[in-house]
């Protein structure tokens, strides 16, 4: 058995190699700005071709800062469930559902049947 001793390393522990002399790939940065005017500066390696649209955080699809694009258009909000279900159903119909429902799990049914 060899005289050193394996020494114990927790898991994710730092690297001994140090960064004297590493040279970083070029970067450049790519502003997005989103339809509500926030702006998302993301770097990317300077030959990797950046998306033509990133999400903001806001969830709403950001196009690139002075490109030809309209942002309105393409950053048009994704339509929510919620969306979806005040187009097939109207305020009133919901409310008269809602009831129901309410009536059916009072009375000991299950809410999705
Ligand atoms: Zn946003």
């Amino acid at each position: 058995m060899a005289e050193r001793s394996l020494r114990g390393r927790s898991i994710g522990a730092k690297s001994l190699e140090s960064d004297e002399g590493v040279v970083l790939a070029e970067r450049r940065d790519v502003v997005y700005v989103c339809p509500q005017g926030h702006r998302t500066i993301v770097s990317f390696a300077s030959q990797a071709a950046a998306p033509a649209t990133w999400f903001c955080h806001c969830g709403l699809a950001c196009i690139q800062e002075n490109s030809d694009g309209d942002p309105l258009e393409s950053g048009k909000p994704k339509r929510s469930h919620y969306d979806m279900l005040m187009e097939r159903r109207s305020e009133e119909e919901l409310k008269k559902l809602l009831a129901e429902r309410l009536e059916k799990h009072a009375n000991g049914g299950d809410l999705l049947d």
